[in-house]
């Protein structure tokens, strides 16, 4: 197995540069074809697996919200990097776990349970601090990729909303394996929909990874969350 590309230097930086350009391309696109503007959609780079000399290069480049899927990653990454950006968590949460993530991040992607959003918000509440949380939708209903069921999703948000320590910002999701990401995001879509019916200020939608990105920009997504386009393809690991 080999280390995978990353760290400081002019080839790096370079490297990082054209995908960036390649991924605006791309973004810019599917904003076009949808009618949306370019400038409604945060990149969010997923950077897990590579260090944080590459999150100061992007931080060089623009790219100020930054993503990672591990408690202990986000909080040693963080800790490295002196540049002011935004950190999200966008992994699945263990409740052992909820405290270090809410004091490394700023926004947390993967809420998806009652006992989460209580200890990362009494955390960030503690701290005098306010999360932005999204609720991650299960499309599948398989626990183990996270995400609450939809039927349990408007009691979980009104139960955010309700929390001291945190903001409800909006619905994530990742598509089921297998499925067509267009559906998946369209029924991501109005799942978001439904819940922004009685919290109108969750206006967020955390949808579209490398390979999908366009038809999560198409369904209304805001937030997209890219690691191999940016960065690479991670090594020793799937997707
Ligand atoms: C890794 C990861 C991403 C980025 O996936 P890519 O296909 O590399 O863009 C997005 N969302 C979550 C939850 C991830 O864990």
């Amino acid at each position: 197995m080999t280390a995978p590309p990353g760290g400081a230097g002019p080839g790096r930086q370079a490297q990082l540069a054209e995908a960036l350009a390649r991924l605006q391309a791309r973004i810019d696109a599917a904003c076009a074809a949808s009618g949306r503007a370019a400038d409604d959609l945060t990149i969010v780079a997923v950077t897990k697996t590579y260090p944080a000399a590459d999150i100061r290069l992007l931080a060089g480049l623009g790219v100020l919200d930054i993503g990672e899927n591990r408690a202990a990653d986000l909080a040693a990454k963080r800790a490295a990097v002196s540049d002011p950006l935004r950190w999200h968590f966008v992994g699945q949460i263990q409740s052992r776990h909820a405290p270090a993530v809410a004091a490394a991040s700023d926004v947390v992607h993967s809420v998806d349970r009652e006992r989460i959003a209580r200890r990362l918000g009494a955390t960030a509440a503690d701290a005098g601090r306010r999360l932005d949380m999204f609720i991650q939708i299960s499309l599948d209903g398989d626990p183990a990729r996270g995400g609450v069921d939809p039927a349990s999703a408007d009691a979980l948000a009104e139960l955010v909303a309700g929390t001291d320590g945190v903001r409800l910002i909006g619905c994530m999701a990742v598509p089921p394996l297998g499925a067509d990401p267009r559906t998946a995001y369209q029924d991501l879509a109005s799942i978001a929909a439904r819940i922004r019916r009685d919290h109108p200020d969750a206006t967020a939608m955390s949808a579209g990874m490398s390979g999908d990105l366009e038809a999560a920009i198409e369904a209304g997504a805001t937030h997209l969350r890219v690691g191999t386009a940016l960065l690479g393809r991670r090594a020793g690991t799937v997707g």
